[in-house]
């Protein structure tokens, strides 16, 4: 067995929602000193672009109902490949403890005594929120943020509505694209007003961010009729009122 000084050593990076300034100088570094990258789509290309070419570059990507290389599969990966020397980083879209399952890759290399390092990135809620101009926690209008998994499991997106319908609360939806219908209603049927302000927001940060706002009863049908493309991330709440005088980065103009 390999002594622990022989062993490479893993960085499970946060490359933040897409706009490579958004990076930290902390990941920006270690993108830069790369030996083997391991990324997946969250992972925005103008990001990709910066790994210097002489590293070797792995997409483990996953996409919905298309799951390119299993999780395990990524886990043992990581420890095979610290366990030949190489310094392994591995660059998760957004911060990797938010939604992003770094938690169980660096699981793995704990019980395998593998060293690792965390590097946190901007997660999606606060990235996206800040492009789309919406202050997750303006005092006038939330005292408390959220953020939740909008998943579809088994047909259902499974959360505590009573504990989200709650009044000056900002929910935001991370992967809640294909279940927004249900969100809305059972935020509507759970108590929330039919017209509070939602948005869901597409690609934020990035030059095809796109932003569209209604309210719980009516985000649906508009996000249908705009055809987003993924990444999406929903936000609700009266704070999403305050975009129409905060918004100030607007790529994509009609
Ligand atoms: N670890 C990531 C989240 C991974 S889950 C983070 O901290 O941001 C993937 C979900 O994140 C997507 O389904 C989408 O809801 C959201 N997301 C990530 N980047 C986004 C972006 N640039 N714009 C909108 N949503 C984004």
């Amino acid at each position: 067995m390999a002594s622990s000084s022989m062993l490479g050593r893993v960085y499970l990076v946060g490359a933040g929602p897409g706009e490579p300034d958004l990076l930290t100088l902390r990941a920006f570094k270690l993108i830069q000193e790369a030996d083997v990258v391991l990324y997946d789509n969250l992972v925005s290309k103008e990001i990709v672009a910066l790994i210097p070419s002489g590293a070797e570059l792995i997409f483990v990507g996953k996409s919905l109902n298309n799951h390119t290389m299993p999780q395990e599969t990524i886990n043992e990966l990581l420890v095979r490949l610290a366990r030949e020397g190489r310094s392994v980083l591995r660059l998760k879209g957004g911060d990797p403890f938010i939604f992003g399952r770094g938690g169980e890759e660096i699981e793995t290399l704990s019980e395998n005594g593998i060293q690792f390092e965390v590097v946190p990135g901007i997660t999606a809620a606060t990235g996206v929120a800040a492009y789309a101009g919406i202050p997750l926690t303006h005092r006038d209008h939330a005292q408390s943020c959220v953020f939740v998994t909008g998943h579809i499991k088994e047909g259902v997106v499974e959360l505590d509505w009573t504990q989200l319908a709650r009044p000056h609360q900002t929910v935001v939806v991370y992967m809640g694209s294909q279940g927004l219908q249900m969100i809305c209603a059972q935020l509507i049927i759970h108590g929330l007003s039919a017209e509070t302000p939602a948005a869901i927001v597409q690609q934020g940060t990035t030059l095809n961010q796109r932003v569209v706002v209604g309210t719980l009863q009516t985000l649906h049908e508009k996000a249908k009729a705009a055809e987003l493309k993924a990444p999406t991330l929903i936000i609700v709440g009266g704070v999403v009122g305050l975009r129409a005088k905060l918004g100030w980065f607007n790529p994509i103009v009609g």
